[in-house]
């Protein structure tokens, strides 16, 4: 009978655990609307980088854990049953995904066209946010629940688009952040985040924080239930530094520059 009534109370309590951290966190912060533009029409998919690291290139998902419950078809991987994840790590990255949000228009807010490009825990929002309203930090663009886009650079349900982001990823000493990580995202062409400081992970029920102290991320792609399409994604790993000190022996001195002034 004790037995029993632990049992009941231990199932009570996870139910309350259940409920609570299912409850939405919000910032409070008053976004403005970002403005829309129009980033032009679809275009070809980009061309690869030589050194790049491709993640799909329209045949097979065999760089990703998971990959197998995404289909593929006419070279495009449709998101599936569960996140995929990279099998690879990365420090800092240079991210390319091209995706595209349903033809048919289905759901609203958050449930129209959801996915994500993750870089290990943090989310930048794939949406379709074309004439779609939701919270503005949770629309496609968006660092999810810390920024919203600068501008809402969407193309049509249906239409091919790109992501090109930056990742510069935090640093820890220990579980002691000595940097925060950075990320910057061009959305088909259009600059929507920009050196944007990270404050944690992206999660729907808790504020931002850093909780994931592992020095290099793999790459993910969410499963929202919603069937987005993803093509040429391909990511290349990049200096922790955006500015290399140059290794000179004879450092040029203003003098060698403008001449000798009198
Ligand atoms: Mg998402």
């Amino acid at each position: 009978m004790k037995k029993a009534l632990f049992v009941i109370a231990a199932i009570c309590a996870c139910l309350m655990v259940v409920s609570v951290n299912a409850q939405e966190w919000k910032s409070g912060i008053q976004w403005k609307e970002p403005p829309v533009v129009d980033p032009g029409p679809e275009t070809a998919p980009a061309n690869v980088p030589s050194d790049a690291i491709v993640l799909f290139d329209g045949k097979d998902m065999s760089a990703w854990d998971n990959g197998e419950n995404w289909k593929i078809e006419d070279g495009v991987v449709y998101s599936g049953r569960g996140y995929v994840t990279t099998k690879q790590v990365f420090g800092s990255i240079q991210l390319h995904v091209e995706f595209a949000t349903p033809s048919e228009v289905k759901g609203e807010g958050q449930g129209r066209g959801n996915s994500g490009v993750f870089y290990g825990p943090y989310e930048i929002q794939v949406l379709d946010s074309y004439i779609n309203k939701t919270y503005y930090d949770g629309q496609c663009g968006a660092l999810y629940k810390q920024n919203p886009p600068a501008v809402n650079a969407c193309r049509k349900p249906g239409e091919w688009q790109t992501y090109d982001i930056i990742f510069m990823r935090p640093i820890f000493d220990g579980e002691k952040l000595v940097k925060p990580g950075y990320v910057t995202v061009f959305q088909n062409g259009v600059l929507v985040q920009n050196h944007l400081q990270i404050k944690g992970e992206t999660s729907f029920v808790q504020p931002p924080k850093y909780s994931n102290f592992n020095a290099q991320q793999p790459v993910r792609l969410q499963d929202h239930g919603n069937p987005v399409r993803f093509r040429n994604i391909w990511v290349r790993e990049i200096s922790d530094d955006p500015v290399q000190p140059i290794e000179d022996e004879s450092p040029v001195k203003p003098f060698d520059v403008f001449g000798p002034q009198d």
